[in-house]
């Protein structure tokens, strides 16, 4: 079962710390720990000895619960996972801007370039006229 999940074509194939599914290594985000904090480092870029995980805070729970992370990237000392749980949070969440623009072009037109006080009356009254 797990076996269908790899590519048919071979290509490379990493096991997740959290849940231990083996997957395409596209598909899993590489982590490493700078100094006693684990972070994700998306572009595979930084340097020391990394480890892989599905970009899922289930995975991360699992991950955390076993301690797979400082096994796995060989860090006796306890590990915060803080930046790395933010950072999946904030991949999971859909960033919305706030609706400020679009409140203020839905002002009334009625309000802009009119003349105030008597002359709006003035006005009402030539309609009535008509
Ligand atoms: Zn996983």
């Amino acid at each position: 079962m797990v076996g269908r999940d790899l590519r048919p074509d071979g290509g490379p194939v990493r096991t997740c710390v959290g849940c231990r599914r083996r997957s395409a290594k596209p598909d899993l985000v590489r982590v490493v720990a700078v100094g006693t904090s684990v972070v994700a480092d998306p572009a595979a870029r930084m340097p020391g000895r990394g480890a892989y995980l599905h970009p899922d805070l289930e995975c991360l729970a699992a991950a955390e619960r076993r301690r797979a992370f400082g096994r796995a990237l060989r860090v006796p000392a306890p590990l915060d996972t803080t930046a790395l749980h933010d950072a999946l949070a904030g991949a999971a969440r859909s960033e919305e801007p706030p609706p400020r623009a679009a409140a203020r072009s839905v002002r009334p037109v009625e309000a802009s370039g009119a003349p105030r006080g008597a002359s709006t009356g003035s006005v009402r009254r030539q309609v009535e006229k008509r």
